[in-house]
């Protein structure tokens, strides 16, 4: 079970989550264009998001975190956390990525785990966008760990993204996040998480969950043809980010990565976020991930940005107008309770 105080991992979440809601305001902008409409800085929820969030409301990235905290706290494993997620899909949220959303509408059996690897089957094995890794820091929240966080964490990732970019880019971060937060320096955690990245066995993870199984053949194979050239992809963009890099913010996972691994080593919490934020594209998504990085290195949220933190959609578990504040440690500690109970 957890060695972290469950300080530590609240504190995550509350990072994520208003990272999240900084950067709904700029999603899909221009930085020409938010410089414009905001100024050169970006320190309060404004009001601007496409998808009508209001200021201080976190999208489907914080939204879907909270979700996989709620169904593993039905001690259902991965079969509670696909439950939880689609009862989340089915209120209807004002945004669902295009991969999440046909992965989780697939047609396959109601329990089945495939749908993740199905709707990666489905874009001829090409769609490999961020919405894995966006949430996967539920995973380090619940309180799995070491050869278990690796597992897990490939195993979540792909109930919606089964390419093995997405699925190895998930496992370096949840590891990223364990080896910061057991306090090693930036470089260093980044180093020790590309080890666990490169020995991790992600198809016999996926194999062993029952992710794959013989209705998608096709898919296992794609992905043991591919997995040693994603695990090099993550492992060049990890490395690039920390040199200062950063390609695109685009919602491809390698953006993402590589963009979260160059802002989140800054000196404080704000200016972690703030360049996320102020570039625009996938803003919030990058901003999120960011967020829990910095989060796990202990940094701060300012607290004037959780008083008014929210989620932006109502789903069983979860009410909109709900202070993150007064609910996110009663969700964290009832998945807590029942992840350690399974490990
Ligand atoms: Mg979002």
């Amino acid at each position: 079970m957890s060695e972290c105080p469950m300080t530590d991992v609240n504190g995550t979440l509350f990072s994520l989550a208003a990272a999240d809601a900084l950067g709904a305001a700029t999603e899909f902008k221009t930085p020409q264009a938010i410089a414009s409409r905001y100024g050169p800085t970006f320190t309060d929820y404004q009001p601007g998001s496409v998808f009508g969030f209001a200021p201080g409301e976190a999208t489907d990235d914080t939204q879907m975190v909270v979700a996989t905290l709620l169904g593993y706290a039905r001690k259902g494993g991965l079969e509670g956390v696909l439950a939880a997620l689609r009862e989340w899909l089915a209120a209807g949220p004002p945004d669902v990525g295009g991969l999440t959303g046909a992965a989780l509408r697939s047609n396959s059996l109601a329990n089945s785990l495939d749908g993740g690897v199905r709707a990666w089957q489905d874009s001829a094995f090409q769609s490999a966008g961020n919405g894995g890794l966006m949430r996967i820091a539920a995973v380090w929240i619940a309180g799995f760990r070491g050869a278990e966080l690796a597992r897990e964490s490939a195993a979540v990732t792909a109930l919606t993204h089964a390419d093995p970019r997405c699925v190895y880019a998930s496992v370096f971060l949840t590891a990223f996040l364990e080896a910061l937060a057991g306090g090693q320096p930036y470089a260093g955690a980044a180093a020790s998480a590309l080890q666990i990245t490169d020995a991790f066995d992600g198809r016999a993870a996926l194999l062993d969950c029952g992710v794959f199984g013989i209705g998608t053949r096709d898919a296992h194979l794609a992905f043991r043809d591919r997995e040693r050239q994603a695990r090099a992809e993550v492992r060049t963009r990890v490395r690039s980010g920390l040199g200062g890099k950063l390609t695109s913010q685009s919602g491809f996972v390698l953006d993402t990565l590589e963009a979260a691994v160059k802002h989140a080593g800054a000196g404080t919490w704000h200016a972690c976020v703030e360049p996320a934020v102020l570039l625009g594209d996938d803003s919030d998504t990058v901003a999120c991930v960011v967020g829990a990085i910095a989060g796990a290195r202990g940094l701060e949220v300012p607290p004037y940005l959780l008083a008014p933190l929210r989620l932006g959609h109502t789903w069983p578990g979860w009410q909109r107008d709900w202070a993150c504040t007064g609910h996110f440690p009663a969700v964290v500690q009832a998945a807590q309770a029942q992840c350690a109970q399974t490990q």
